[in-house]
């Protein structure tokens, strides 16, 4: 299959895009290429597809089902009861309902820690979505829990790791306060010996990080270091709690870190991403929405504004996160982190991409590109998405979207 999108603003100049199979094979001005489908580019901008570094897909079902509560509170009294009530169905249904809102609004790829994989992947394969998902585990110290992970895990990692070459698996251990140095362990062994990332949330708020210490007698950080735990593979999500030394260890072990404002913002963790500190230090950094239930979107445009407007009044200078840097963290850096061939304009990129509508009213004037799309404008101004090469939306209509939102609403009216 090629496709020729004709007439596409690309960094300040007009040109003819040209891809085949799932590959960006040209940039041109005026391309005699005959393809076998033409779009037309006019008043549109061609942008590298978003990435959704940390998120709980499936957890479109809870979305405003619990707010305005303190993590803790939220985990147990909220989200955990009726995340033990979740079927299969209900994942498949809220994954890809999750899906059809990222699309909608530009994200082409996303990290999703949730639980039922085969029900995730099938949905995610089905929506032509680009995707790492977790096997994800908490085994709150217990050896039988653990014991059960270690054997069910390596089978339903190796069936769908293979099954899509859109769709990769990594392992997801919850964190540190749910997760026994036992099961971290295991997972990073495992992990590394089959070439998978490992997906954790870390230093969220400053309780995780003083509950480690009364526990282990040490901070976080470097107590997965000594555990061994702190690897190339391992992408941390929120991060927030760092301290100069912590930042240090991470970049000494190559880890990748994924910011997450809103939920930050949402949950009072007290705390500002230390973003300046992280980037001088030299270390990967994305972005992700967390769960609808902490956000309570999937929209990347907001996260990226969100993020930059965090640093600037957090740590009082307004020159901290500039908008083609925000950009660049959801998308180059976003692909970067999960190993994928994709996240620019560039040929022989994979052709993950949309092309944003230069006529909606938020992105009129275009002094300037970038900053239109992380502070005027929202996932309603993507119009057409590209991912593996494959057209997913076009006119901002995307196939099957009525039949999903019936069945959506089905499984949360079961649920609840
Ligand atoms: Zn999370």
């Amino acid at each position: 299959m090629s496709l020729l999108i004709k007439n596409v603003l690309l960094e300040g100049r007009i040109v003819d895009v040209l891809i085949e199979a799932n590959k960006i094979k040209q940039i041109s001005q005026k391309s005699s290429a005959k393809a076998e489908r033409v779009i037309d580019g006019t008043n549109k901008a061609i942008i590298p597809g978003l990435v959704n570094s940390h998120t709980h897909a499936a957890m479109t079902l809870l979305r405003g089902y619990g707010d305005d509560m303190n993590l803790m509170e939220w985990l147990q009294e909220k989200i955990w009861p009726i995340e033990a009530k979740l079927t299969a169905e209900d994942i498949y249904w809220g994954t890809k309902f999750a899906c059809l809102e990222m699309i909608k609004t530009g994200t082409t790829c996303f990290h999703d820690m949730y639980w039922f994989p085969e029900a995730q992947h099938k949905a995610v394969e089905e929506m032509g979505m680009r995707a790492v998902l977790d096997y994800t585990f908490f085994d709150n110290n217990d050896k039988e829990k653990r014991k059960k992970v270690m054997e069910e895990a390596p089978g339903i990692i190796q069936r769908l790791h293979t099954k899509n070459p859109r769709i990769k698996m990594a392992l997801g251990p919850h964190a540190i306060y749910t997760v026994s140095k036992e099961g971290l362990q295991w997972a990073m062994r495992f992990a590394t010996e089959k070439g998978l990332l490992v997906h954790f949330h870390l230093c969220e708020t400053k309780s995780e990080v003083d509950d480690c210490i009364k526990t282990h007698g040490k901070k976080p950080i470097p107590l997965l270091e000594e555990w061994g735990f702190l690897q190339p593979n391992l992408i941390t999500a929120h991060s927030v709690w760092l301290d100069d030394e912590d930042i240090q260890i991470l970049k000494k072990h190559d880890v990748k870190v994924v910011h997450n404002p809103t939920a930050n913002m949402k949950l009072a963790i007290g705390k500002a991403f230390r973003f300046k500190q992280l980037q001088e230090a030299g270390l990967l950094i994305g972005l992700g929405t967390d769960g609808v239930a902490s956000n309570n979107n999937l929209d990347m445009f907001e996260i990226m504004k969100i993020a930059a407007l965090l640093q600037k009044f957090s740590y009082d200078d307004p020159t901290l996160l500039k908008a083609h840097e925000a950009f660049e963290l959801a998308t180059k850096n976003g692909y970067q982190i999960l190993g994928i061939d994709a996240g620019t304009i560039e040929e022989g990129k994979l052709a993950d991409l949309s092309l944003i509508d230069l006529d909606h009213p938020a992105l009129i004037p275009l002094h300037n590109l970038a900053s239109n799309i992380v502070y005027a404008g929202n996932g309603d101004c993507v119009d057409t998405v590209i991912i593996d090469g494959k057209v997913i939306m076009e006119n901002r209509k995307v196939a099957g979207e009525e039949e999903i939102k019936k069945r959506f609403i089905k499984a949360v009216s079961r649920l609840t």
